[in-house]
């Protein structure tokens, strides 16, 4: 029976029975899974507090015929988070990160770039790096991970290139529309030429430079209605992690202070 090695990020837990967890994971090497974690509540040695939501690890799993869960047999540590745990905020943020990944993905579908887009920030949020950008960021580059990557020119109704100062978004065609076609189109979002180009700059930016950029409040307001109505069309659901991160940042509309 080969055994499988492989990074990870715990998603979620569900106790299983007296001692069992059933524990979903996002893996660099096979995307999303689900595996059984025998006696983890019993077994401080082989799964300790490893097995909590966001912990950055290395598993040990081998496969079960009589069963669509993998069996894990072993769990090591490779960065715990700390902060994350230490602090409601950050653990806030890190939630909705491991909510979005745990929804919008399927299991056993290998996704590198995602895998390391989640790790990447989660070590952003456990640095303490809580910007309302940082928040965008992920979204946008969540969303190019998994083919998603909303069209930001040219007008995605008539395909001609954008010219002008103010245009619109169109969360169910996923795209920018120009003034000339708005009118014949429902449910548009408003959107500046200023929020394009910051939008087209947070996909492309260097890792190391994601904490240190700054939106202008009228990007950060336009981006974050454009974001959230356009996950929404994915989702058909509001996640209960976006609620909880809207509650402790202390009113609906996200209007946050930085904390660096
Ligand atoms: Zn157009």
């Amino acid at each position: 029976m080969p055994l499988f090695k492989t990074p990870a990020v715990i998603l979620h837990t569900l106790p299983y029975g007296e001692s069992d967890q059933i524990v979903t994971f996002y893996t660099l090497d096979f995307g999303k899974m689900k595996g059984m974690a025998k006696g983890a509540k019993r077994s401080r040695k082989r799964f300790g507090s490893r097995l909590e939501i966001a912990s950055y690890v290395k598993v040990t799993f081998f496969e079960k015929e009589t069963s669509n869960l993998v069996r894990l047999s072993n769990c090591d540590l490779i960065r715990p988070f700390e902060g994350l745990r230490e602090d409601i905020r950050k653990l806030a943020w890190a939630s909705y990160f491991i909510e979005l990944v745990n929804e919008m993905t399927a299991e056993k579908i290998q996704n590198k770039p995602l895998f390391r887009l989640l790790v990447a920030f989660l070590t952003f949020i456990d640095r303490g790096s809580l910007k309302e950008e940082v928040l965008r960021i992920f979204e946008i580059r969540f969303l190019s991970c998994l083919g998603y990557q909303p069209q930001l020119d040219p007008c995605i109704h008539c395909q001609k290139k954008l010219t002008g100062e103010r245009f619109f978004f169109s969360p169910v065609k996923g795209g920018v529309v120009c003034s000339a076609c708005a009118p014949s189109l429902p449910d548009l979002i408003p959107v500046s030429l200023g929020t394009l180009k910051t939008l087209l700059l947070a996909h492309t930016l260097p890792l190391e430079k994601v904490s240190r950029i700054s939106f202008s409040p009228q990007s950060l307001k336009e981006s974050r209605a454009l974001l959230s109505s356009f996950l929404q069309q994915y989702l058909g659901k509001e996640l209960k992690s976006k609620k909880f991160l809207e509650q402790i940042n202390g009113n609906a509309e996200f209007g946050m202070r930085n904390s660096e």
